[in-house]
């Protein structure tokens, strides 16, 4: 029997047949990323239903010197979940472990086991009044595991914090087969290093997110969905200004779009409608919502933010969605964007970040100077400028074929737009994670100081680079313990 043999044994005899599968049919579907980017190989995939078959499969994988990449609904967007081609790792589904096991309404707390989806968690806390203040387009398979390990973002950040300011508590395998327990929600803890913090964000190179403790907000009573042309976007930045000092707190969200994205989506949905009657060379999409005490008065503050802003020339046109089908239509064209780009053509994106009162700045400065040294090229910025986060993407010029485009410019391209990002003093990943995407570009552009901590904190609680190994901070391997 070969070693992986020998280990494909114990894990089956440890989990059981639902808990351990090596038929391809079974496994495949798990080793490409949701954009076809990566594809890979594994010993086996594992899918155990508590903290202690993880824990236990962490030690016997420990054992045997066996990678392992850890998987939730797969939809990360840097190739994180999907193990290398070696064939060596194992993938570590964590979907089997689904449960709500505590909704708690008047702390507004939830626990959830680490493959609970998005959507689910949603819907299950609705009933009660509440709502869970995270959102993205990939809800229906992104898991709260998923979310803690990549610190996922979406589009209430500006108002709520990306993953990282929803967790409460954190429970997580550790490489050595241990069980970091820190479920319990304390609002305050001063007992050195907040270890839950630092598990948030770490893509499962330091240990395993098996449970979580979440933090639920009371559901909204009311919204306002508002659509404005602009004229560019140094006017979107001065209008996020202006609403955050008319709406306060009321303001959940400020997404962009310039009009060549509108344009595209118009285009690939022949049922979708532009807000506005005539385009503008930019369009912000702004959400202001209330709970019951000040739903009353939504309305007017949504009606003054517009009226001041047209007073005050930042604004060309508005409208304000009737009703909640209109809003959502308006929604539906801003998360329509990347489909609908890539229905066009083939195109390098950036999930960037420069410091908020740079971006539009950034915008208006890097695009030209992108198009001008990539002829041919169209470059694009839409999304969530309020938090200093936009898609940047840039388009291949037309008839370009689809893969070799890629192939030929597309490093050149991403790292042309990485320096511009460094020069601004931003990161080459906002909300997206490094995965094994752009582990290169961060061992070229990363600052030293922060890449030798990210390595030293690596090799401290995963001496032998078994977790996720060539994602985000790769150790050489350690040899095989026997
Ligand atoms: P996976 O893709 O399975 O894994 C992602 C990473 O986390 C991998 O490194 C994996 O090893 C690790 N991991 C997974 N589960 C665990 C665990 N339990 N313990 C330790 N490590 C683990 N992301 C945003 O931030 N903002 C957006 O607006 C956004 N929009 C999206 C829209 C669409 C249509 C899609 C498909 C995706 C979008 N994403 C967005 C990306 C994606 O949904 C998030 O990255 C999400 O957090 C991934 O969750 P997942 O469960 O699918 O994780």
């Amino acid at each position: 029997m070969s070693r992986n043999d020998d280990f494909c044994a114990a894990a089956r005899s440890l989990l059981g047949e639902r808990g351990f599968t090596t038929d391809p049919e079974l496994v495949d579907p798990w080793l490409t990323d949701w954009r076809g980017r990566y594809t890979g190989r594994a010993i086996g995939m594992a899918s155990p239903a508590s903290t202690a078959e993880v824990a236990a499969l962490v030690k016997l994988a420990r054992e045997q010197g066996v990678p392992i990449v850890p998987q939730g609904g797969n939809s990360g967007m840097s190739g994180g979940a999907t193990p290398d081609a070696s064939g060596d790792a194992l993938v570590l589904s964590l979907r089997r472990m689904n449960r709500i096991t505590r909704l708690d309404p008047d702390a507004r707390e939830a626990v959830c086991e680490a493959g609970v989806i998005l959507q689910t968690l949603h819907e299950a806390v609705a009933p009660h009044g509440l709502r869970f203040p995270l959102t993205l387009g990939g809800k229906g398979s992104a898991t709260i595991g998923g979310l803690i390990a990549t610190n996922a973002g979406g589009t209430q950040v500006l108002r709520h914090g990306s993953m990282r300011a929803q967790v409460l508590g954190l429970e997580a395998v550790l490489a050595d087969g241990s069980v970091f327990d820190a479920l319990v929600p304390l609002k305050k803890d001063n007992r050195g290093f907040d270890l839950k913090q630092l598990l948030i964000g770490s893509e499962g190179t330091l240990g395993i997110v098996t449970g979580a403790t979440l933090r639920l907000l009371p559901a909204l009573a009311d919204r306002v969905v508002m659509w404005a042309g602009l004229p560019d976007v140094r006017t979107a930045r001065r209008l996020l200004i202006h609403a955050e000092k008319m709406a306060g707190d009321a303001l959940e969200g400020f997404e962009v779009m310039p009009r060549h994205s509108l344009n595209a989506v118009l285009a690939h949905n022949p049922r979708a409608r532009a807000p506005l009657a005539q385009p503008h060379e930019w369009n912000a999409l702004i959400e202001l919502v209330a709970d019951s005490a000040t739903a009353a008065t939504l309305a007017d503050r949504a009606q003054a933010v517009l009226e001041s802003a047209f007073e005050a020339g930042l604004v060309e046109d508005a409208a304000i969605a009737m009703n909640d089908a209109q809003a959502e239509e308006f929604w539906a064209l801003r998360d329509e964007i990347a489909p609908a780009e890539r229905a066009i053509g083939p195109a390098m994106q950036h999930d960037i970040s420069v410091p908020v009162a740079s971006m539009a700045d950034f915008v208006a400065e890097t695009l030209p100077l992108v198009e001008a040294r990539f002829p041919g090229c169209t470059a694009v910025a839409f999304g969530h400028l309020g938090d200093g986060n936009v898609h940047y993407h840039v388009l291949a010029p037309a008839g370009a074929p689809r893969g070799e485009w890629e192939a030929t410019q597309g490093k050149e391209i991403s790292q042309f737009v990485h320096d511009l990002v460094t020069q601004w003093g931003g990161s080459i990943s906002a909300e997206h994670g490094i995965g094994q995407m752009k582990v290169g570009e961060l061992a070229r552009l990363g600052d030293p100081v922060h890449l030798a901590i990210l390595r030293n904190v690596k090799q401290a609680l995963d001496p032998q680079g078994l977790l996720n190994p060539g994602k985000l901070v790769p150790l050489a391997p350690a040899p095989a313990s026997h």
